[in-house]
């Protein structure tokens, strides 16, 4: 069967090699004139690196990998430890993996090596998708040249500003959260007094999540959240200055201001979207993965991971399909389409209502809420329990 993404990101590349090994053809349509990442770090858990493993990505994925040694959750006014978990050898027994962080630049090389390896996959460059017409029996994708082609599925991994959201019935808007977030890169040579840590440290209105990245551990990737009223600008990315960050932490510990200190610029500026869980996902044979269907703020670092995970479970639900001797088999493709997102909906919607009400549990203002947070982050359940929904979920087998 034909089988046309829209979208090469980290979402629509990991579908195309799922799908392409189910024997299909597979076209990608990215609007972009190369593959490219915008934004520096993301960290991908076991949930979403088991599945890369299963592409035959484990040796590629491992050395772009940085391992942090422990998730450590500090107060943002003395970089005092509120909570601190190790990723040690039980946690990878327990999950079967570390978890990583990596450059998104080197993961989506990684994948775009992988997807340039396999012969039934076609890449168009430069191609800019305006929108898709979903049938039962083929759907079509429409380009800004004005070309148009039919396939037999097409999947919109286009992103939180997806153009087929809309064809498939999503017309809501994306909703600002109030607050951006300001990327930023430390070289490691200045940072290499700073233990291996994921660290998350919290404030009135603000944190900052701070990890390595890059192979050889290359850099610190900082990713600092402060609120805003609105967004003007019509990019959601803009360059933003060093002074302007420091302004918005002042008063927090010199342990992170000696860090925003060692800064390399550019900064970034990044409007902070998300979306209300969305349906329908698809209609007839057009459906949608990752961002375009649930975008979500970065409050959990799933965002890509869950788009991972979607494109493992669209395989297998495609399993049922291919055993039809050669003849397409358009029913049956098209009920693979609406199990898939009938197994998807629920878990995607929880990691999305999650990562919202997170930005709460961070942003406390100082007083008895904030203590009593504090207190159970101490305290409360051990391990990484309030994550192992998140970590065990195996795409790979978990009931469809
Ligand atoms: C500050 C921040 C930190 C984050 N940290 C993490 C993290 O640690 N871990 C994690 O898992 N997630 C994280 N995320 C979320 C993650 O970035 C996204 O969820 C992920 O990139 C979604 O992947 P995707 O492939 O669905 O969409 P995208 O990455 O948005 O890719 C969509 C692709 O479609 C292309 N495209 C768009 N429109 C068209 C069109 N009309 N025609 C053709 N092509 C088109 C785009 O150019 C792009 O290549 C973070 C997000 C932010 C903002």
């Amino acid at each position: 069967m034909r089988f046309g993404i829209v979208g090469g990101g980290i979402g629509g590349l990991t579908a195309a090699l799922v799908i392409a090994r189910r024997g299909h053809e597979v076209s990608v349509f990215e609007r972009s004139s190369a593959f490219r990442e915008v934004g520096a770090g993301v960290q991908i858990s076991p949930n979403a690196g088991r599945v890369l493993h299963s592409l035959g990505l484990g040796d590629a994925f491992d050395e772009i990998s940085v391992h942090p040694e422990r998730m450590v959750f500090r107060r943002w006014e003395d970089d005092s430890i509120i909570r601190a978990n190790d990723f040690d050898q039980a946690f990878a027994d327990q999950y079967g993996m570390a978890l990583a962080s990596v450059a998104r630049t080197d993961l989506i090389e990684i994948l775009a090596q992988a997807v340039a390896a396999v012969p039934n996959i076609n890449v168009s460059l430069a191609s800019r998708v305006t929108h898709v017409e979903p049938g039962d029996e083929t759907s079509t994708i429409f380009f800004a040249d004005e070309t148009s082609l039919p396939f037999d599925v097409v999947i919109g991994a286009d992103g939180i500003h997806s153009v087929v959201r809309p064809s498939v019935g999503g017309v809501d808007s994306a909703r600002f959260s109030g607050s951006v977030a300001y990327r930023a890169l430390v070289p490691l040579d200045a940072v290499e007094d700073l233990p291996v840590d994921f660290t998350n440290r919290v404030g009135p209105d603000r944190h900052v999540v701070s990890y390595f990245i890059g192979k050889d551990r290359q850099y610190l990737n900082l990713v600092c959240i402060s609120p805003e009223d609105t967004w003007s600008t019509e990019s959601w990315t803009e360059p933003g200055t060093l002074d302007d960050l420091r302004e918005r932490f002042e008063g927090w510990s010199p342990e992170l201001l000696s860090i925003l200190d060692r800064v390399e610029e550019p900064v970034f500026r990044w409007a902070l979207y998300d979306r209300e869980p969305l349906e329908q996902w698809g209609i007839g044979s057009t459906t949608l993965l990752g961002d375009a269907c649930h975008p979500m703020l970065p409050f959990m670092a799933q965002g890509s991971c869950q788009a991972i995970e979607d494109a493992a479970i669209l395989g297998r639900c495609l399993d049922d399909v291919d055993g039809v001797d050669g003849v397409d088999d358009v029913a049956g493709v098209v009920a693979a389409l609406r199990r898939y997102e009938t197994a998807r909906q629920g878990r995607t919607a929880q990691v999305q209502t999650t990562s919202f009400m997170n930005r709460d549990l961070f942003h406390m203002p100082d007083g008895e809420m904030q203590q009593g947070r504090d207190e159970f982050l101490a305290s409360g359940v051990a391990g990484f329990g309030p994550l192992e929904w998140v970590y065990s979920y195996d795409a790979l087998t978990a009931a469809i």
